[in-house]
């Protein structure tokens, strides 16, 4: 599936101007934290406070374990069947309700509304019934041998604990949560706390699920805050079976050695610093050609403000189409003009929070202090003047060894380095921590198939970008992360094989020659 292939929202939409009532989902219920303690809920592209969270501790995770635990002990004895029913009712209600769902997702994210509506909420729901199909047509193992036949069961590992980011919500919660159904477990999720408008939808789609007998109460819970404060109880519970991270590699790093004492099954992705590599020969040779280079190369850089972990923050140009690249970019980069993420004709909005904001400008002016050269987008004139936005940035100049280079921005800020041929291309693209993804533009199928045999990446686009195959692994190398997700390996990562020997008194050839000794 292409990631976000639909252009501005249907005229009219309008969002919601009250955020949601979030409270944690715990034992089939709405509630809020223990302490009673709160957290403000803040609009990105307004700076207004629009709501509030439960700020839960230590003492909310450890309750939402004991019920997701006591609820483990219904939902594994569920047939594929009942679990894949399951599935199919969270995929039916996010499409019923598509607009609410997008509509929060942006009050939240600040993201466009046209791509919450054609981009996160249309993949959660496709995430939903992806699973779903899978579950129902999954084979099991066997193996055959001279006295004996080997199958493989899939068993359920119990709860499982699974802490998501803000940069896409509900896409990459559901992208857990299905497979983690599916296999038959119960799940304590933790989002961000900037972003926590969806999550409570789904919990309301979960407690009618509940109540129509779909699941057992108590099979979702949801806990709200701060990582530190309601994430580590999570990482450390020795009752958690396997925990799936998707956030910075720091916090990856702290959340892998609390986990370790308790040995659970751990998945991480984590950060990228992604390398667009162009070759001259989609820049210098016919108009169309070039005009469609690099307007994908600028949607990989900037689509959802540059907060996406597959973004390419890295473009690589084969050298003597520099100039010419830099021309078209010139003419196509405000069509990345930040502005009102409910006005049909905005590309891209505002960067999540105050903090990160000032993060992103702050790298700009490292930039100009280091001599380098900042070719922007402009903020429209209509954009709310306390939203936080930042404008699309490309930077020339910079050596590829520049902090600002090596780390991840994580926002509409990208650097762009010459090359002279392939062999240094690649060398360039591996000056890198990071190991998630890359994309190449060429015309030249051999060279394409060359680098991405050599790419040390999770993943590899030739000539495209974002084009997802669910069945794919999904991950990354190095410092990008640990495990792999996507079609039967999320089955793998969120069960337990089991294998059965079971001895025959035939042997293998009259077993498999269907003769009777
Ligand atoms: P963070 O690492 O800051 O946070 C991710 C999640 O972890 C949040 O829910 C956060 O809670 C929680 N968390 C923070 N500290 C702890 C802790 N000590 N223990 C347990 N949980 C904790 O990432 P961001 O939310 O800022 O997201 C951006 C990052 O995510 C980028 O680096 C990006 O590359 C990465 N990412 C990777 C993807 C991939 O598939 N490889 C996909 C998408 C994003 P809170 O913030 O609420 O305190």
């Amino acid at each position: 599936m292409r990631d976000d292939t639909s252009e501005p929202v249907p005229e009219g939409a309008s969002v919601p101007t009250e955020a949601l009532a979030v409270e944690n989902f715990v034992d089939g219920d709405f509630k809020p934290s223990a302490s009673g303690r709160r957290l403000d809920l803040v609009n990105p592209a307004t700076g207004e406070i629009i709501g509030s969270i439960p700020r839960s501790d230590a003492a909310d995770a450890e309750r939402a374990v004991d019920c997701a635990a006591h609820a483990a002990q219904e939902w594994r004895k569920s047939t594929a069947a009942q679990r894949a029913s399951a599935l199919r009712f969270f995929a039916d209600r996010i499409a019923a309700n598509a607009k609410t769902f997008a509509w929060h997702e942006t009050q939240d994210t600040g993201k466009p509304l046209w791509l919450s509506s054609a981009l996160d909420i249309p993949r959660a729901e496709a995430n939903f019934r992806f699973f779903a199909d899978l579950l129902s047509a999954d084979q099991t193992e066997a193996s055959v041998q001279e006295s004996a036949v080997n199958y493989t069961l899939r068993d359920p590992l119990g709860t499982v604990a699974l802490i998501t980011p803000w940069n896409l919500p509900l896409y990459l919660l559901s992208w857990k949560i299905a497979p983690a159904l599916a296999m038959g477990n119960t799940v304590v999720a933790k989002p961000s706390e900037l972003t926590p408008q969806t999550a409570t939808l789904l919990c309301h789609a979960a407690r009618d699920a509940e109540l129509q007998g779909l699941l057992p109460v108590g099979t979702i819970q949801v806990v709200h805050g701060y990582g530190a404060e309601a994430g580590e109880p999570l990482c450390t519970s020795s009752r958690i079976a396997a925990l799936s991270f998707t956030g910075g590699t720091q916090t990856g790093a702290r959340v892998a050695a609390l986990a370790a004492p308790t040995f659970k099954k751990l998945s991480l992705e984590l950060g990228g610093k992604n390398a667009t590599i162009v070759f001259s020969d989609r820049i210098m040779g016919s108009e169309d050609l070039r005009r469609e280079t690099v307007g994908q190369v600028l949607r990989a850089a900037f689509l959802n403000a540059g907060q996406i972990c597959l973004c390419g923050s890295r473009i690589l140009i084969e050298k003597c189409a520099m100039p010419t690249f830099l021309r078209e970019a010139e003419n196509q980069i405000k069509d990345w003009t930040a502005g009102d993420p409910l006005d049909s004709q905005t590309r891209m909005g505002p960067v999540v929070s105050a903090p990160h904001r000032d993060k992103l400008l702050g790298a700009r002016e490292a930039a100009r202090k280091e001599g380098a050269d900042l070719l922007e987008a402009p903020i429209a004139a209509s954009a709310p003047a306390r939203g936080f936005f930042v404008p699309a940035t490309l930077i020339t100049g910079l050596p590829h060894t520049s902090a600002l280079v090596q780390s991840e921005l994580f926002g509409p800020i990208v650097t762009v380095h010459p090359f002279e041929d392939e062999n240094a291309a690649l060398e360039l693209a591996h000056q890198s921590r990071y190991g998630l993804a890359a994309s190449i533009w060429t015309s030249d199928i051999q060279r394409a198939l060359r680098l991405s045999a050599a790419l040390d990446v999770g993943m590899v686009w030739v000539n495209t970008w974002l084009y997802r195959d669910l069945r794919a692994p999904f991950g990354g190398n190095r410092e990008s992360g640990v495990g792999r997700e996507g079609g039967l390996r999320s089955f793998d990562f969120y069960s337990n094989a089991k294998n059965i020997c079971l001895a025959t008194e035939v042997s293998r050839s009259h077993l498999t020659q269907g003769r009777v000794p």
